[in-house]
């Protein structure tokens, strides 16, 4: 998708701090991390929000979390994450590409 941030760093025109790649997906580090271990789990294929998932497209999905407990693992996440998708615009979604957030390394509490 051009203009796509998201793309750009899946295709390597925009460079980012890879934790995990494979041929499906892309995990690297946020720019503007909001805990001490933050990361982005994306898609290499463009589904621009969560609204857009479907029974066409769920299997990619699937795929990012099959992979979270590899990527949570490789980290030394142990006790625990949270994982995050912000949804259109009430959510504060700002990059259109859908995208997880692991967040970890500290005790959370339970409001947002
Ligand atoms: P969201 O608000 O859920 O759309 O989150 C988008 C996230 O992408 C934010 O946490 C940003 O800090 C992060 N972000 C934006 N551009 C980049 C980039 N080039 N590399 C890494 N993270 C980015
Ligand atoms: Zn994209």
């Amino acid at each position: 998708m051009e203009n796509c941030i998201f793309c750009k760093i899946a295709s390597g025109q925009i460079p980012s701090d890879k934790v995990y790649e494979d041929d499906r997906i892309l995990c690297f580090k946020d720019l503007h991390p909001q805990a001490p271990i933050h990361l982005l789990v994306i898609s290499k294929k463009h589904f621009a929000k969560l609204t857009d998932i479907d029974s066409s497209n769920s299997a990619d999905i699937a795929y990012i979390f099959e992979k979270i407990p590899v990527i949570a693992k490789k980290v030394g996440l142990d006790k625990g994450f949270r994982v995050i998708a912000n949804c259109g615009e009430d959510a504060g979604q700002t990059v259109f590409h859908v995208h997880f957030h692991i967040l970890g390394g500290k005790k959370f509490s339970e409001s947002f």
